[in-house]
């Protein structure tokens, strides 16, 4: 069984932050890495990780959070990208299905 009280939540849809991913499971809160919610294996693996070594060290804590808000950051830009390339690529074909009909 579940160690969550049901509230109705596992039953959507979540959005990872981190990963990117959408996910089932109950989610996880991404602070102090991100505002918003995580998946389960981004809390065991990065939020969890980055909470203990603020523990033990505050400033190693923050810098390992800056270094992966960076990463996150740099996959996001990346994908905004690819989408911007897909629409263009989408226009430029209705473009060129226009000249087609022109002519
Ligand atoms: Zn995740």
């Amino acid at each position: 069984m579940s160690k969550y009280k049901a509230t109705g939540k596992e039953r959507e849809i979540h959005h990872c932050v981190i990963c990117d991913e959408m996910f089932l499971e109950y989610p996880c809160s991404a602070r102090p890495l991100l505002p918003g919610d995580c998946c389960p294996r981004c809390d065991d693996l990065i939020v969890t990780t980055i909470r203990m070594i603020t523990a033990v060290d505050q400033a190693q804590g923050a810098l390992a959070a800056e270094m992966m808000r960076r990463a996150i950051d740099m996959r996001n830009g990346k994908r905004e990208l690819m989408e911007r390339m897909r629409e263009q690529r989408g226009e430029h074909k209705s473009d060129a299905a226009d000249a087609g009909v022109s002519s």
